[in-house]
């Protein structure tokens, strides 16, 4: 195999442009060249990873194979390279560090004073290192904007990278459109590579994102402003579909120029089963699925991405299925002490997961309606939990039912915290401790996921310290819930389903992080084929 290459994204004048695209575009393209590529983001952010993070503030909390909770970036990445990454492809300033204070403590500095450089850097450059060997190209995705003072180190990690392997530099930077001159502004990209230049790096490629692209005079001031090749300069516009970023690029000959700048041949370029996925996606008969979950305001905006993964895989479903989903996000909250007849005009309902009190009844409401309307539900983690607790009350007359997490002092605690996680949760051993992770479940022969999976053993991802109480699956089953998958240890509730519904099934895990464009998620192409099928029958009534 070829020795190791970089390609390092970074980002000027702000961020949110989708930088997190752009790298895992690029993976994309230099994978359909047939190179082993894998991909790094680094997060300068303390925190060790984003599990201790509010997802209504920072998006989605993506969880990898080995357990990671991880910035939702690196799900953006395996959906586009379809394949797995490791927690470790996220570095972030605290884990960082807190390797170089344990090794410190452990005396293998050799009592010598330890500084920012070299020896935090070389710690970056250790743990770049770690994840990147085996595979011939390695992204490396610096989060932030250049100048920001958390990033320095990184960089400077990166510079002293970029002199020992061959590499190229990707600035992701933006051109705003000032509508009284009519005309996209190149200044803050030139100050932004400038502030690049500082920590000694050079941009080999600037990716221009703007809202409607980018013109030739543009492409030439940038060029001489910046000192990068024109054809260096990459148009990024705003799409309604991000899935055809890599396509965008392909005409640009990103991949091929990438590849002559990293020293690596072109050879072929095989992409095509994405660009039939590109094709399909979005297109043919509307379904509406409704989205319930917890949106709450920070500052004026409510952020977009707090159930990303759930939405890519609802998408990923209808292209496999050729249906166009139209996905409403409900916040839960509203449908409490209102009327939800209005979720009739919906062809599916999905509860994701959560945490904490905020909407809970109102996700109750809509799992109820769904159940007595045979509107095909689905229910993830706490979408789980939730129609065990609404099946509890409405079925099985346990009125109070509820989850210890709500109501730790309720007479019928159908969901309770894991033996296992009660004493973390009282020493405020928070960080990493959940349930996490890829975990088998053995699926019930014969039943409605057994037929979905085709097989017995699944694996899935975990993210939960809750689980379905023991004690009260006896009296569950006798009114008619199914646990369809349990652990292997037959401990666990990991299924359940409801036999004489259209579509109601919910699970303990996250099947949402393992759908990708080219490996839709079963449950997910299921729950839609029904919801298809409810709206051809509905319209057909009209
Ligand atoms: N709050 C629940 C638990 O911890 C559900 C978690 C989730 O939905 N990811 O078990």
């Amino acid at each position: 195999m070829r020795a190791l290459r970089f390609v390092f994204v970074v980002g000027g004048v702000l961020s949110g442009l989708g930088k997190g695209v752009v790298t895992a575009s690029i993976g994309n393209l230099l994978k359909a060249c047939g190179y082993k590529v894998t991909a790094i983001k680094i997060d300068p952010y303390v925190n060790v990873d984003a599990g201790t993070m509010r997802p209504t503030e920072h998006g989605e909390i993506f969880v990898t194979e080995d357990g990671g909770e991880i910035d939702q970036d690196l799900g953006t990445y395996e959906r586009f390279l379809n394949q797995n990454l490791s927690k470790n492809n996220n570095i972030t300033t605290g884990k960082v560090f807190l390797r170089v204070i344990q090794k410190e403590r452990a005396l293998e500095y050799n009592g010598r004073n330890v500084q920012i450089i070299p020896d935090v850097s070389d710690e970056v450059k250790n743990m770049i290192l770690e994840v990147s060997r085996g595979y011939e190209i390695s992204l490396v995705e610096v989060g932030g904007t250049t100048g920001d003072i958390e990033n320095l180190v990184f960089l400077h990690a990166i510079r002293e990278l970029s002199e020992e392997y061959p590499s190229a530099t990707v600035m992701v930077s933006y051109l705003p459109f000032l509508e009284n001159v009519g005309e996209l502004k190149t200044k803050p990209t030139q100050h932004a590579v400038a502030r690049l230049r500082e920590s000694g790096l050079f941009p080999d490629f600037i990716v221009a994102r703007s809202e409607l692209g980018l013109d030739e005079p543009r492409k030439e001031k940038l060029a001489r402003h910046c000192f990068v090749p024109k054809a260096h300069i990459i148009d990024d516009p705003t799409v309604d579909n991000i899935y055809k970023v890599p396509l965008i690029f392909e005409k640009q000959k990103f991949h091929e120029k990438l590849l002559k700048k990293l020293g690596l041949p072109f050879k072929k370029y095989e992409n095509k089963k994405w660009k039939e996925f590109t094709e399909k996606f979005e297109s043919g008969e509307e379904v509406k699925i409704a989205l319930v979950g917890k949106y709450v305001t920070y500052g004026n905006t409510e952020h977009k991405d707090v159930y990303i993964s759930v939405i890519e895989a609802v998408k990923h479903g209808s292209a496999k299925i050729g249906a166009k989903p139209v996905i409403v996000q409900l916040d839960s909250r509203k449908l409490e002490g209102n009327g939800v007849e209005f979720l009739k005009e919906f062809h599916g309902i999905i509860v994701p997961g959560g945490f904490g009190t905020t909407g809970i009844e109102g996700k109750i409401k809509a799992i109820k309606f769904a159940r007595e309307q045979n509107i095909p539900f689905l229910g993830l983690c706490l979408g789980m939990q939730l129609a065990v607790i609404e099946f509890a009350r409405n079925v099985c007359g346990l009125k109070k039912a509820n989850s210890t997490e709500f109501d730790p002092k309720t007479p019928h605690p159908v969901i309770d915290v894991i033996p296992e996680q009660k004493e973390l949760l009282e020493k405020k051993m928070y960080g990493a401790t959940m349930r996490l992770g890829a975990w088998e479940a053995v699926l019930k022969k014969g039943s409605r996921v057994w037929k979905i999976y085709k097989k017995r053993k699944v694996s899935e991802r975990h993210r939960h310290r809750y689980e379905v109480n023991p004690k009260y699956i006896k009296i569950l089953e006798k009114h008619g819930l199914v646990f369809s998958g349990k652990s292997p240890d037959g401990k666990l509730m990991e299924f359940l389903e409801l036999p004489n519904h259209r579509f109601f099934i919910a699970t303990q895990a996250h099947p949402e992080f393992k759908s990708r464009p080219l490996a839709p998620h079963p449950l997910f192409v299921s729950f839609l084929k029904e919801a298809l099928k409810l709206k051809l029958e509905t319209s057909k009534r009209k």
